[in-house]
């Protein structure tokens, strides 16, 4: 099966109590397609960067079989640039720097080849661009992912109210799901925001793993219990990359599929958060990530006779 993912290609500067990452490459389009790239046989990613964007992290890309025809490169303007410091607790990160740069004048280039693509991630980036993308895509996809952030909600919320109509799959973490939908109860919350568009919503939970809602359904994921964090930048991006490369890979969109789909997230996000920026997703051999699928599956697995009083 086919994927596109459309998304941020950034440059990056990460503080973390382990150290300053200097300027690295990053984006949501980054981390997701790179995660991907562990499941799906090929990507399309649809981004911008300037002219100060270096031709071989562009190659670092493609050798993850990620076509970058979609990838405008505007001359003489700066890429995107984010900067984030990390508290000691690294559950809280405080936004140093926002510099959209070519980012704010996106308007998204859909490559001839793409046209045809039965998945579709919309990860992090502006909501009109977002739906721009969907609009522009002679057939709707088979299914669409949309990834947001409180940045968003903040600065375009009607916009990306029309993203979030159109989706199939909204991914955001539980302070998003309570700033869209005004409850604390994350229960009310997947009630509301379901009737906004999406049939199935996902919400990541930091450390506490992500819940998946469908009608009544709910799922839990855990995350894996980590002695050390290096660098949560990118986490809910690789999450998003694991999910919808998982489901690229099998073409199954049931919801026992997508719990699987979600435990894969999962996993691939807790190896993006062992280094800095996107390192550990450039290099992660095949072993690892067979024995981290399979620690999952031991954390969570039970054996319980049928209880009744
Ligand atoms: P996360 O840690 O999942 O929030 O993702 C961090 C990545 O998102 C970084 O690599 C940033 O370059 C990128 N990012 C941060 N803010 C934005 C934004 N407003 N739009 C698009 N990408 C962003």
């Amino acid at each position: 099966m086919s994927l596109t993912i459309v998304g941020s290609v950034a440059f990056d500067e990460i503080e973390t109590p382990y150290g300053n990452s200097g300027r690295i490459i990053g984006g949501a389009g980054t981390y997701t397609a790179l995660a991907a790239s562990y499941f799906a046989e090929k990507m399309n990613l649809i981004s911008v960067v300037g002219g100060d964007f270096p031709n071989n992290y562009l190659e670092m890309l493609r050798k993850h079989r990620i076509d970058t025809d979609g990838i405008q490169k505007i001359e003489g303007k700066k890429t995107f640039f984010w900067h984030g410091r990390y508290h000691k607790n690294m559950n809280i990160r405080d936004t140093l720097a926002t510099e959209l740069n070519v980012l704010g004048e996106f308007d998204p280039i859909i490559p001839k080849s793409y046209q045809d693509t039965e998945f579709l991630m919309l990860g992090n980036l502006l909501p009109t661009v977002q739906s721009k993308v969907i609009s522009r895509l002679k057939k709707r996809p088979k299914l669409i992912v949309t990834d947001t952030m409180n940045f968003w909600m903040d600065t375009m919320m009607d916009d990306l109210l029309e993203t979030i109509k159109l989706t199939d799959v909204l991914v955001i973490n539980d302070e998003e799901a309570r700033q869209l939908s005004g409850e604390d109860s994350l229960i009310k919350a997947a009630k509301k925001i379901r009737k906004l568009g999406p049939d199935y919503l996902i919400v990541k939970k930091g450390e506490h793993g992500a819940l998946l809602f469908y009608g009544e359904k709910i799922f839990h994921a855990p995350a894996l219990p980590l002695e050390d964090v290096y660098d949560p930048t990118g986490a809910g991006d690789s999450f998003a990359g694991g999910f919808i490369g998982y489901l690229t890979k099998t073409g199954d969109t049931s919801f026992d599929n997508m719990k699987r789909a979600v435990i894969i997230g999962s996993a691939m996000a807790s190896f993006n958060v062992e280094a800095f920026g996107t390192r550990k997703l450039q290099f992660l051999p095949e072993e690892e990530l067979r024995k981290r699928i399979k620690a999952f599956k031991d954390l969570v697995f039970f054996d319980i006779e049928d209880y009744s009083v």
